[in-house]
Formats: C-alpha cells, sequence, structure tokens
C-alpha cells in the first residue's frame, strides 16, 4: 500500500520552511499531498487558487508532491485520499503544545491516521506566513522567505 501524507495548512503563502519541510519528509513517503484547508471564517491575503499556484510552482520537478484542498475535517479529507499520515512541522514549543492535543484528538477521531512531525529547521523557524504576509502588506521584500521559483510581487 502506498504510503501517503498530508500536510495540512493555509500556506497564505508558502514560505522556504514549508518547501524545505516538505522536501525533508519526502523520502518518508511514496506521496505527499499539500494541503490547503478552507475555513469559510478565515480571511486569506491570497485566494486559493493563486496559494496553489504557488506550491504547484515550488514542486514543478517532484511529482511526488500533489496539491489538494478541503474544507472539514483534517481526517476526512484523509480518508478519502487513502492518506494515513498527516505531516506537521515544529518551530517552537508553542507549536509543540498546540498541535500535540490536535493529533491525539485526530487519533481519536480516525485511528488509523497517524501525525508524524518534524522540526523545523533552525535557519527557517521564524519563518512564518502571517510576518511575511505583514511584510507584503508595508511593501518590504520577501523574496528571501518565499521559495526561488515564486515571485509574489509580480503576481500580487
Ligand atoms: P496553519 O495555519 O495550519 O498553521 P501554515 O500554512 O501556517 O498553516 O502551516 C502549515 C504547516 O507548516 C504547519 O504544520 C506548520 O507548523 C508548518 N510550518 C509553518 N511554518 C514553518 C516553517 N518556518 N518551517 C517548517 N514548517 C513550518
Amino acid at each position: 500500500m502506498a504510503r501517503i501524507a498530508i500536510f495540512p495548512g493555509s500556506f497564505d503563502p508558502i514560505t522556504k520552511g514549508h518547501e524545505d519541510l516538505i522536501k525533508r519528509a519526502l523520502p518518508l513517503f511514496d506521496k505527499i499531498i499539500v494541503a490547503i484547508g478552507i475555513n469559510s471564517e478565515k480571511k486569506y491575503m491570497f485566494d486559493l487558487e493563486q496559494r496553489k499556484k504557488w506550491i504547484k510552482q515550488t514542486f514543478t520537478f517532484e511529482d511526488r508532491v500533489e496539491v489538494g484542498s478541503y474544507e472539514g475535517l483534517t481526517v476526512n479529507y484523509c480518508r478519502q485520499v487513502n492518506a494515513g499520515f498527516i505531516l506537521r512541522g515544529l518551530r517552537n514549543a508553542e507549536d509543540f503544545q498546540f498541535e500535540k492535543s490536535i493529533a491525539q484528538m485526530n487519533r481519536e477521531l480516525a485511528g488509523e491516521v497517524d501525525t508524524l512531525f518534524m522540526v523545523t529547521h533552525p535557519e527557517y523557524a521564524a519563518y512564518s506566513s502571517s510576518i511575511i504576509r505583514d511584510i507584503i502588506r508595508h511593501k518590504g521584500d520577501v523574496s528571501k522567505f518565499i521559495p526561488n521559483t515564486i515571485q509574489i510581487e509580480d503576481d500580487f
């Protein structure tokens, strides 16, 4: 059976931290689906298609990385795409505290799905989509924080 993981998040926008984590996790899985969770109560800076496009551009040459989106429970999406694993990144202790409960609850909801955490590369530990959005709002240069293959200024 294929080992499929989903990497859920908002990716608003994708950062070098996300890119690094996906690349490091690839040897563990046959396929990683970068899964954009859609929460109707949340306001995003970039629309879904734009966020998907940037993720696809980042992994143009890696056919084991796919991009998807879902509404509702993450474990339901896992079942839909036959994923046995949820991949999440840990930047700090706050991430761990928060993620631990979600992982435990998800396991109660779907015992066949397990969550795998990977610790962020120290170089990217401070990179967050929300800080990057703030820099973009104030017309700062974010090129060093986002994957080399994408250009936000041109698209936004
Ligand atoms: P969410 O809104 O669910 O936190 P994000 O798009 O911010 O979604 O993050 C998606 C996943 O990527 C999460 O597991 C998060 O911990 C991880 N992540 C966020 N920033 C980084 C980073 N700089 N390095 C590695 N992983 C990260």
